[in-house]
């Protein structure tokens, strides 16, 4: 295989961010989404490990509409034995009969649980595209809409509350020294950024000495 995105360093990256668990999972432990996809930078751009594990192992490129669905229903995990292809709508009904799908629905077009539909709260916060939302969650853009606009799941909390707890979930103590040794290279911050697949901030933060204090600054 000849694509750059498979080149050497991103193959070696890959098979030190998960951790084989007794289930058979892979489980990706370096970034995770909010919905708790493992996040990989593959050097052109930010996509699911899982969606990177795939077509690295198959030797494919998932096409438009289609997604890699997980059989064993965890979004972290990014073993090749587990994930499949399927369509967005595919995606939406195999939740609805894993059970996942059934808190929610009301009136048929509700596919979200209320857990799913707090990630699509802070995924909103987190200014993500509703769009993305849509893929990443497997929901309708409706579904997002109507939780966008506060007409559905109102019992929910929002904003401000969770906007705070995301921004001190932050990064591990791993991925800070990953971030502090990139920044002693004289690598870019917005480099580092994509590389580690967080904010352009906490980088700042992290080189200004303001977070991670604790941690190691030189070699
Ligand atoms: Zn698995």
């Amino acid at each position: 295989m000849t694509d750059s995105r498979f080149a050497e360093p991103f193959v070696t990256r890959f098979f030190e961010r998960f951790e084989v668990k007794s289930s058979g999972c892979w489980e990706w432990w370096w970034g995770l989404t909010s919905a708790g996809y493992g996040r990989f930078w593959d050097g052109q751009r930010q996509i699911g490990s899982h969606v990177w594990s795939y077509e690295y192992h198959n030797k494919v490129i998932v096409p438009k509409g289609m997604e890699v669905m997980h059989s064993c229903d965890n979004p972290a995990c990014v073993n090749p034995n587990h994930l499949s292809l399927g369509t967005t709508k595919d995606n939406a009904q195999d939740r609805v009969k894993k059970g996942r799908g059934a808190r929610g629905q009301r009136n048929g077009s509700a596919v979200v649980t209320d857990k799913e539909a707090e990630r699509i709260i802070r995924l909103l916060n987190a200014r993500m595209k509703r769009e993305h939302i849509c893929t990443t969650i497997g929901c309708s853009k409706y579904t997002v809409g109507k939780i966008a606009q506060g007409v559905s799941y109102k019992h929910l909390p929002r904003g401000e509350q969770i906007r705070r707890r995301r921004r001190q979930s932050g990064l591990s103590n791993k991925q800070a020294r990953y971030v502090i040794r990139l920044l002693n290279s004289g690598m870019k911050r917005k480099e580092v950024k994509e590389l580690v697949g967080c904010s352009e901030y906490i980088v700042g933060c992290i080189a200004r000495n303001e977070t991670f204090k604790h941690l190691p600054r030189e070699g």
